[in-house]
């Protein structure tokens, strides 16, 4: 995917401009504050229609204005166009694909193939469980057909089963929701599952690349999954079975204790001395090797499911590796992709890898200067 123009209004402390990039992408310098982050907030809000910060639409217009739109035009992809307006008045979003209204919305997940490395990533690994789901949930609505659909069947059965069991409902009354929950369940567990085991190796190899020879590895922890290895139909099965035992806890907690809402994605890291869980006992130079190396499993499930090469949008990605590591990192991400690149940096020297592969760009007050 070649992102070749973007055009800004309103967005965040960017000025209005309209940039057009070259098929290699940028090495975007500037000071604190200046509106690196924005930038690729912004391109990145193209693919998911949602902050990657995690920041609320309305948090993204430029202070005192009511509305921010933002445009992609690119190559290579399904789409040639992307845009999104938000306005603030009426909280109404816009997204248009090659001109026409996407509805829903979810059917324009996806159009840049888009990922991004942030420093804050490590809490991808330092995070708690629910961090670690919403990651598998978004790289599977992207890339997986129906994931969507299926997540957001499950989410809504599951909480209509827990305001049943909140309420102190009969049997019967939560029972009503068990069937859409375990058909969606089923569904969501079984993509999570088929992720996880096509992306076991390449997070391996990754992670010994990016730590200089360190072991870590990823599994995904489902009751589900762990209790049946069949396909959709023997899940669902096993998860009307699991929420029969489960009945006279969920009764007593009045919440429903079982299903892909509590699964969890594994990382662990081996020093020498044995496996022991990243998220608990990691270093922190462990956690960014194995949040980077979760990134390029990002970056290859893209490749392998829809057959597009990824924009990689790296923002300081390496402000806390030493020099070789970075050249290392870089190194890698040179030889795997063949794609477009936008690398932010406060400094050049942090970006000197990229010498000479990508044009030096400088953002200075929300303007980019090519
Ligand atoms: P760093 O190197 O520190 O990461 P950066 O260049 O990535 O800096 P950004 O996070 O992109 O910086 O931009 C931060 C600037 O944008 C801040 O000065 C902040 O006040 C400003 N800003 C954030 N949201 C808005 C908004 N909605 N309207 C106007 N300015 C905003
Ligand atoms: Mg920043």
């Amino acid at each position: 995917m070649v992102l070749t123009e973007l055009e800004l209004l309103h967005f965040r402390n960017l000025v209005a401009q309209e940039l057009k990039f070259p098929p290699e992408g940028a090495a975007i310098v500037g000071d604190n504050a200046q509106g690196k982050t924005n930038l690729l907030e912004a391109v990145y809000y193209l693919e998911t229609f949602r902050s990657f910060r995690g920041a609320a639409d309305q948090e993204l217009a430029t202070f005192s204005k009511p509305v921010f739109r933002v445009e992609a035009r690119m190559v290579g992809g399904r789409a040639r166009s992307v845009a999104a307006a938000f306005d603030n008045a009426n909280r109404r979003k816009k997204v248009t694909v090659d001109g026409t209204e996407a509805a829903p919305l979810s059917s324009a997940l996806g159009n840049l193939a888009a990922v991004v490395f942030s420093p804050a990533d490590v809490e991808l690994i330092g995070g708690g469980p629910a961090r670690r789901r919403r990651f598998m949930d978004v790289v599977l609505s992207l890339n997986a057909a129906g994931y969507v659909t299926a997540l957001q069947r499950y989410r809504k059965a599951l909480s209509q089963r827990n305001a049943a069991l909140k309420r102190g409902s009969s049997r019967a009354q939560v029972a009503a929701w068990d069937q859409s929950l375990c058909e969606s369940g089923a569904l969501v567990t079984a993509a999570r599952r088929g992720w996880a085991v096509s992306s076991r190796d390449g997070f391996g190899d990754y992670y010994g690349i990016v730590s200089g020879g360190g072991k870590a590895r990823l599994e995904y922890r489902s009751r589900l999954a762990d209790r049946c290895e069949g396909d959709a139909g023997d899940l669902e099965a096993g998860l009307r079975a699991l929420l029969e035992d489960a009945w006279p806890q969920d009764e007593r907690l009045r919440t429903t204790s079982v299903g892909p809402h509590r699964d969890e994605l594994l990382i662990s890291v081996d020093d020498g001395t044995g496996e022991v869980s990243a998220r608990s006992y990691g270093s922190g130079g462990q956690r960014r090797s194995a949040a980077l190396a979760l990134r390029l499993v990002e970056a290859a499930t893209i490749r392998r499911a829809r057959a597009v090469e990824p924009l990689l949008l790296l923002d300081d990605a390496f402000a806390e590796l030493d020099d070789h590591r970075s050249a290392q990192i870089m190194g890698l991400i040179a030889s795997e992709s063949t794609g477009q690149v936008i690398v932010t940096a406060p400094k050049r020297s942090d970006i000197d890898a990229f010498r000479g592969r990508l044009p030096e760009w400088n953002i200075r007050g929300g303007r980019v200067e090519a």
